[in-house]
């Protein structure tokens, strides 16, 4: 079903944020401000601080306490109760157990890729491409599990800058393309607990190589590319574990099986009385997953009865 909803949802064109991905940061904030809250960027939580069964606070990785008897975390189940909970109380609740149950999604390598020229006059479309090898999907995936230079067995190419009316007035004369495609993290394992742009030059290599196979996908589908791309960067997991925490480079969260769908733990309310879970690990991936998740979550809290009144609040 959920398949079904997002196969739904692309059928008739996706959406994309007028002015770029980081709006919805920038539209959101001054919300959160408004109501006395405050947001930080590069504020590590190291630790969810718990006594006799109930939450008392958090401590970040600088050493600062923030005592609060609420804490809602979007950072992954796995993150939550794997790191962040104290292993002692994470076993005693039984999320240790409920954790061997799921498994990370699938990892994934991104080329970001700048053009000097707008997307018109390089003819960049506003689909999105999705490019397979063939139409068995699981024998393509297990054959590049296998061997890296396999086929990828899915390629997706968008066109950010093509999709949005504003960002010429923003970039003049630019245009912006993004791959992204798979890769297990098992690949850049022996690369784990490096710093970011100091891992290496076989690291790099490695990168590099795969990049270059990327572009070509991009070539392939529209050869007058070749030569106008002015730079490109390419991310592995180890960048998704580095920006986003995601301890296996997992963009999507839990793997989305049947079993996890069915589990009775990933719900907004967890059995340590404060804290609550949001974020596309309780529901389903991609923003919109993840904006749900987040009335979820809220309606959790605040209970059915007090949403209405809050949503027309919020909303008028
Ligand atoms: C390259 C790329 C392209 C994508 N494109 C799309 C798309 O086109 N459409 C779509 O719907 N989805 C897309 N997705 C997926 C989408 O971004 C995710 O599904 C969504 O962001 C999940 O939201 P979330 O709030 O659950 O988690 P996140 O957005 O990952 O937020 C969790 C936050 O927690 C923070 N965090 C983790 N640990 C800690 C800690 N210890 N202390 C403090 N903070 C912490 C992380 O830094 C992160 O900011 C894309 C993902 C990637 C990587």
């Amino acid at each position: 079903m959920v398949h079904a909803m997002i196969a739904r949802h692309y059928l008739y064109g996706g959406y994309y944020p007028v002015g770029g991905s980081w709006r919805i940061a920038d539209t959101i904030i001054p919300r959160i401000q408004a109501t006395g809250g405050e947001v930080f960027t590069y504020a590590r939580v190291a630790r969810i601080l718990s006594d006799g069964g109930r939450v008392t606070g958090v401590e970040m990785s600088d050493g600062h306490v923030i005592q609060c008897g609420t804490v809602v975390s979007s950072a992954g189940v796995a993150n939550t109760f794997g790191n962040l909970l104290d292993a002692e109380v994470a076993a005693d609740l039984g999320y240790a157990e409920k954790l061997v149950s799921v498994e990370p999604s699938f990892a994934h390598l991104g080329v970001y890729i700048g053009l000097k020229d707008t997307a018109e006059n390089l003819g960049l479309p506003r689909t999105n491409f999705w490019i397979y090898p063939s139409n068995d999907f699981d024998a393509d995936v297990e054959a590049f599990e296998r061997d890296p230079d396999a086929e990828f067995p899915v390629v997706y190419i968008s066109f950010p800058s093509a999709k949005d009316p504003d960002y010429e007035n923003r970039h003049p004369g630019t245009a912006t393309i993004e791959i992204v495609a798979p890769a297990p993290y098992e690949w850049f394992r022996r690369w784990e607990g490096s710093t970011w742009g100091k891992r290496g030059d076989d690291y790099d290599a490695f990168k590099a190589h795969l990049g270059e196979r990327l572009m070509e996908h991009l070539y392939d589908k529209l050869p007058a590319l070749r030569g106008r791309v002015d730079y490109y960067e390419v991310s592995t997991p180890l960048s998704t574990n580095w920006f986003g925490g995601y301890q296996q480079g997992e963009l999507y969260g839990l793997e989305h099986t049947a079993d996890r769908l069915r589990s009775d733990w990933l719900t907004p309310k967890t059995r340590l009385k404060g804290l609550w879970l949001t974020g596309q690990d309780i529901l389903t991936c991609g923003v919109t997953g993840a904006m749900m998740a987040g009335l979820m979550t809220t309606t959790a809290m605040v209970g059915l009865r007090r949403m209405g009144p809050l949503m027309k609040r919020i909303f008028n």
